[in-house]
């Protein structure tokens, strides 16, 4: 497993002067001349007999490659985000932003950040429902049962310190950077979706355009520059709270010292770095 590959925070396709996979209104096409190329020969290698011990030692190149990024130490941070369950109003808001903020297919099913609706009726059955990944709100429930209680979850990576997406990766494109952010490097990216079966939170998707793997990326194109991810800075409830998981006076350490806080299927041991406040037993 390769952990750790990023030591500047710059990604490699930022570096090399080509747009970043989350920049604001730039093109999710690989960089010319590049990203196709090596993608192809990625693959013709896999189709070799030998073909992990090749692409070991062709590789290596994604660590050749890393950037040098003066402004943005990626040493000096761990990030987490927390979810506040009882402030999230459902408004869709944070799934809308975050398509426009990373060029997100506009199309359903291609999500970065959805919210799910979580009904449970008071006969017991739980209902849940996402449509179009919450973006514009949700509609109230038809349904002539009664409702005991419902409530939204925002769902995204949870840039796991265990990611079994990083561990499946056959090319190393899937890497965890020392800030803790997992990200996909869409140049080595052959696009085989052993990263996409692995997820156990569906938190990635193949993008059409460019067939190679994407998701949530904590809007890395802006957190090392200072800024908030987009969904946290446009949520009208501080439903979701970034920062440093280490450090004591980051907003996110201050959820942890005053609330509980939950992850999502803990018991897969993916150690995700998202945590949820209020959350209840139903979600999955
Ligand atoms: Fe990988 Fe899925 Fe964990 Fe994100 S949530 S780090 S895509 S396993
Ligand atoms: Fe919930 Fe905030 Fe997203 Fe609205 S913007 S759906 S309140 S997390």
């Amino acid at each position: 497993m390769r952990e750790a590959r990023d030591s500047d925070g710059a990604m490699p396709s930022e570096s090399q002067g080509c747009p970043g996979p989350g920049a604001t209104g730039g093109s999710a096409a690989p960089c010319e001349g590049q990203g196709p190329h090596r993608r192809e020969v990625l693959l013709s290698l896999l189709k070799l007999p030998c073909s992990l011990a090749v692409l070991s030692a062709f590789g290596g190149a994604p660590a050749a490659e890393e950037a040098k990024q003066e402004a943005y130490d990626s040493s000096a941070h761990y990030y987490g985000m927390g979810i506040q369950v009882d402030h999230c109003i459902g408004c869709g808001r944070c799934a809308e932003a975050c398509k426009t903020e990373n060029d997100v297919p506009k199309v359903p099913f291609f999500f970065r950040t959805w919210i799910e609706r979580y009904t449970v009726y008071e006969d017991g059955e739980t209902l849940v429902d996402s449509p179009e990944g919450g973006i514009g709100g949700f509609k109230p429930q038809e349904s002539e049962r009664r409702v005991f209680r419902s409530f939204f979850v925002p769902k995204l990576c949870n840039h796991c310190d265990n990611p079994p997406c990083v561990q499946v990766c056959p090319v190393g494109a899937t890497f965890k950077s020392r800030d803790g952010v997992v990200l996909v490097d869409r140049d080595y990216c052959i696009g085989c979706r052993y990263c996409i079966q692995a997820c156990p939170y569906g938190a990635r998707y193949l993008d059409p355009r460019t067939k190679t793997a994407d998701k949530c990326t904590f809007c890395y194109h802006r957190i090392t520059k200072g800024l908030l991810p987009a969904c946290v800075e446009v949520c009208p409830t501080q439903a979701r709270v970034f920062g440093e998981v280490h450090s004591a006076a980051s907003p996110l350490r201050r959820l942890m010292r005053t609330s509980t806080l939950q992850v999502l299927k803990p018991y897969l041991n993916t150690e995700p770095k998202v945590f949820y406040s209020q959350l209840d037993r139903e979600v999955r």
